[in-house]
């Protein structure tokens, strides 16, 4: 079946499913592979629960009703992706980077969805799956689309371009994320600068941080750029005010006060509020959407509990996101200030430096007690105590006496599963 006659079908039933458990009524379901599933296996079931058809690359359905038999089940949902993004008017804003995606992200989809039909990644759906069904969440009214784009490894961004074709590109920066799959911090620039790359070949608008020296030196002789800047010429002026813990800024003599925690957020509303200005959004309608944004999901939450405020980052975490996280924490006020700090994963033969330049630096700052949960910390030494994961501080944990009031950092990588400590604080 032709991709063309499959989209004529796709926009009877415009619904994407590739989870049995996940079905409703008249969706097409996609037979995916993964390591530990192959989608072909539940082909018959997704059928029974209602979709209306199934694509697969099993050639044992060949002849089967309701079934379309493809080469390749993934390569075909790309492809349709693709297409579809192709018969669709809506502009694509693309964004890569380290750390800040997901957020800058639904900053941008705040803002520009007080103006425009708008669609956004839904959660953290990034890669070469999660970005070509974002580009068939798009509607025929939708005038933009915002697609997160993520990356572990060189040429991903360049792949993911290719499907998304975006008008407009923004990378938040250029961080230790991924070190493994990139092969140290030059790979990252050169991995998320694709972005960019695709952009400038493509006649397509760069937003860029025109303060983070290395967009500056990647972007500065191009000229389709609309930029944000705290203090250079000729882009748009956006100031820091503070970040007590939410990051507040000033723009145009409007001050916005956000639910952001940590100064590292600033870049993340200056995306957001210059493509508001680029897209004609009025500021105070700007201003709405930012301060009406309530970040989710262990994300730079504040929590208060028992007389304690906790600020739970326990999302993610790599050594760019901990040093700017450590860093925030470090300039609140109020003692006793205790760090949780769970290992940083994918970072291949950088880890063991990498976790001693955190330990070094927390040992440094303004914080009384550090607990390390994981295997990739080396340091027992005071301030630190040091546990093999969460079930050993839980197990332990009585033994020390946690302050009644103050401050509570938790951050590690998703796999540690950190905000558990919650049930424990
Ligand atoms: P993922 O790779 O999981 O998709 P992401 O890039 O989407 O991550 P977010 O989920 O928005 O990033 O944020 C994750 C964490 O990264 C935040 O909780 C915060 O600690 C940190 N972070 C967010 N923005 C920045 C930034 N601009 N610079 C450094 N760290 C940041
Ligand atoms: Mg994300």
């Amino acid at each position: 079946m032709s991709i063309s006659a499959l989209h004529q079908i796709f926009q009877q039933f415009p619904t994407i499913c590739t989870d049995t458990r996940k079905i409703t009524d008249n969706c097409i379901f996609f037979a995916l592979k993964g390591d530990n599933f192959n989608g072909n296996e539940y082909a018959e079931s997704a059928l029974r629960e209602g979709a209306a058809y199934a694509v697969v690359d099993d050639k044992k359905y060949a002849g089967f009703d309701k079934v379309f038999l493809v080469e390749d089940v993934l390569e075909t949902l790309q492809e349709l992706a693709k297409y579809h993004r192709n018969h669709r008017a809506a502009k694509i804003i693309a964004l890569t980077g380290s750390n800040g995606k997901t957020t800058t992200k639904e900053l941008i989809f705040s803002v520009l969805s007080q103006k425009y039909k708008t669609v956004a990644t839904v959660g953290n759906l990034n890669n070469h799956i999660g970005v070509p069904l974002t580009l068939l969440s798009i509607k025929e009214d939708t005038e933009i689309a915002i697609v997160e784009m993520g990356a572990n490894h060189l040429k991903e961004i360049e792949f993911l371009c290719s499907i998304a074709l975006p008008d407009f590109g923004y990378v938040t920066n250029f961080g230790k994320a991924h070190l493994e799959g990139f092969g140290g911090i030059e790979g990252v620039i050169k991995g998320k600068s694709e972005l960019y790359e695709f952009i400038t070949t493509h006649n397509g608008i760069a937003f860029l941080n025109a303060d983070d020296p290395i967009q500056w030196e990647k972007l500065g002789t191009y000229i389709h750029k609309y930029g944000f800047t705290q203090n250079k010429k000729d882009y748009y002026k956006i100031e820091f005010l503070k970040a007590d813990p939410c990051v507040s800024l000033k723009v145009e003599d409007t001050c916005i006060q956000s639910h952001l925690i940590g100064s590292y957020n600033f870049t993340n509303c200056c995306a957001a509020i210059v493509m508001g200005k680029y897209f004609n959004i009025p500021l105070d309608a700007i201003k709405l959407a930012i301060e009406s944004y309530v970040p989710q999901n262990n994300r730079s939450q504040i929590i208060e509990r028992n007389g304690r405020q906790i600020i739970l980052d326990a999302y993610n975490a790599n050594p760019s996101s901990m040093k700017v996280a450590l860093e925030n924490f470090n300039k609140l006020k109020g003692n006793p200030k205790i760090a949780f700090l769970g290992d940083m994963f994918e970072l291949g033969e950088s880890a063991a430096t990498e976790h001693q330049i955190i330990a070094d630096l927390s040992s440094q700052l303004n914080i009384d007690k550090v607990f390390l949960l994981g295997e990739n910390f080396g340091r027992t030494d005071s301030p630190f105590t040091k546990f093999k994961n969460y079930d050993d501080f839980k197990s332990r944990f009585k033994d020390f006496g946690l302050p009644e009031n103050g401050k509570i950092l938790i951050k590690g990588s998703r796999g540690m599963a950190l905000e558990r400590l919650l049930d424990l604080l």
